[in-house]
């Protein structure tokens, strides 16, 4: 049969899309935007950080803020008292913007509405937050701004929030701008990451500093045994790589080294511009193995080098501007985005459900009641225009009781979605969501990633071969 023939005769698993996901615990699914055929894709791509590596966030978040405070204090001269300061790991979700003039931190719907904002650690009432941001749309590309979208950017957030509540508590110096201390912030972050004082203390504590997944390299080998090659593209150096890659990829008995899943290795790989800078790669002369290892580069060349390109290539990255974007937009790569933070939000879902049912036969009861309240005033009314003697004290007392029905009805109703949000997290709600929209974060995630799940090893659940169909997407006119 040919493979026109193949392609043209109806899918048993394209008719029954969600058939396997029945058998899928929800935290390992793989969720899909875009129909993808594994079948097509001859080479897979793997970004290293939160990709196939995935850290304890807890222990290295903390001390990228601890490293960065202390870089702040000696480098920038903040004061000494600062270094009292304890990172708060809920305060922080990607998505975030900074807005540099104000000394804000803002979370926007998919329409850059901004929902919620801080002032340090203190909330924006709704007036405040509507004079600073609604009267034109937000230029969120302007230098004003700053968006946080990768989870090694999360401590940032804190600390900028952290210095900016501090300083204003002790005295806010003179001459700082509130730009100027975000831009203090984000040179220290940067600094701990280059000058080795982050990542010698991760080679020091190595075991605290990763979440084992005992799939993942099964999961790598399936990929190679039903005859996909495997790349590796990365930001981070070579030396680095081999050392996370050998302690996350460690293959146990078998004792496979890292490098023997790949046929090709970039590291360096300065992402996203390796999608559309030329800038030239240098061939890695490694002693333990023969695998085309590569530093800096470019797409173009990558491509030139697997004889593979566009949607026969898919990417799998944590970063949506990082790995996602441009590998979409500018080389037509199919990607997954591995978005950790899923397993996290799937369970606050599904436990959560009962007081979202609540909320639905709430929402239901208050209908009624409004129903109800409009015809009893209609037979006011009816009764008013005809001069009866009505019953008035007997409508009013009953307009009264569910009036009174109705706003306890609205209260439970938000004192349940507080509830629910504050499970997601007590400072942001809920990471893909807010009031009810898709968040900054969810519309990205939902229009640049094809396919969107927790691990890379939640592959290993599907059938090889998979075709990944999205489900039917209704206008508001359809529904
Ligand atoms: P990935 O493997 O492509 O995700 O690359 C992540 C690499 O970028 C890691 O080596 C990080 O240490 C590094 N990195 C993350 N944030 C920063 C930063 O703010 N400045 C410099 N390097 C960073
Ligand atoms: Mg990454």
């Amino acid at each position: 049969m040919s493979d026109t023939t193949r392609e043209s005769v109806p899918d048993r698993e394209a008719v029954h899309p969600h058939f396997y996901e029945q058998f899928i615990e929800k935290q390992h699914r793989i969720f899909v935007n875009r129909n993808l055929r594994m079948r097509s894709i001859r080479w897979v791509g793997f970004d290293m950080d939160h990709t196939l590596a995935l850290y304890n966030r807890n222990f290295i978040e903390a001390l990228a803020f601890d490293l960065s405070l202390q870089a702040l204090v000696r480098e920038k001269d903040y004061p000494r008292e600062l270094l009292g300061i304890r990172y708060d790991p809920d305060f922080g979700i990607r998505g975030l913007v900074v807005d540099k003039e104000e000394g804000n931190i803002l979370k926007m719907d998919r329409f850059h509405y901004v929902a919620v904002a801080y002032h340090g650690f203190r909330v924006l009432d709704k007036e405040t937050r509507k004079g600073l941001y609604t009267s034109e749309p937000m230029q969120l590309s302007s230098p004003r701004f700053w968006s946080s979208d990768t989870l090694f950017g999360l401590p940032e957030i804190a600390l900028y929030a952290s210095v900016v509540e501090a300083l204003e508590e002790m005295g806010w110096p003179p001459g700082l701008t509130y730009r100027q201390a975000f831009t203090d912030i984000r040179t220290c972050v940067d600094l701990v990451h280059k000058d080795d004082s982050l990542k010698s203390i991760f080679r020091e504590r190595r075991g605290e500093c990763f979440l084992s997944d005992p799939r993942l390299v099964a999961t790598l080998d399936r990929f190679r045994t039903e005859g996909q090659r495997l790349f590796l593209l990365t930001n981070s150096d070579y030396e680095y790589t081999d050392w996370v890659l050998s302690w996350v990829m460690n293959d146990g008995e078998r004792g496979r080294p890292w490098w023997s899943f790949f046929d090709l290795i970039v590291t360096d790989s300065h992402k996203p511009g390796f999608f559309h800078e030329g800038i030239p790669w240098k061939r890695l002369a490694i002693a333990d193995h023969e695998v085309p290892s590569f530093s800096g580069g470019n797409v173009r060349l990558l491509e030139d080098h697997i004889g593979a390109r566009g949607d026969e290539i898919l990417y799998i990255g944590d970063h949506i501007f990082g790995d996602i974007l441009r590998s979409k937009k500018s080389r037509g790569w199919r990607t997954v985005m591995v978005v950790e933070e899923l397993e996290h939000e799937i369970r606050v879902g599904l436990a959560t459900e009962e007081q979202r049912a609540v909320i639905d036969q709430l929402e239901m009861a208050n209908s009624d009641l409004l129903a109800r309240v409009a015809r009893l005033r209609r037979r006011q009314e009816r009764a008013a225009a005809v001069g009866a003697p009505g019953p008035g004290d007997a409508f009013s007392a009953e307009e009264k009781e569910l009036e009174s029905r109705l706003t306890r009805n609205l209260l439970r109703i938000n004192e349940l979605e507080e509830e629910i949000r504050r499970r997601y997290n007590p400072w942001w709600g809920s990471l893909c969501k807010v009031d009810g929209e898709l968040s900054r974060f969810g519309d990205q995630m939902r229009d640049f990633a094809c396919l969107y799940t927790a691990r890379v090893s939640n592959f290993l659940y599907y059938p090889p071969k998979r075709y990944f169909l999205s489900p039917v997407e209704f206008l508001p006119h359809e529904i």
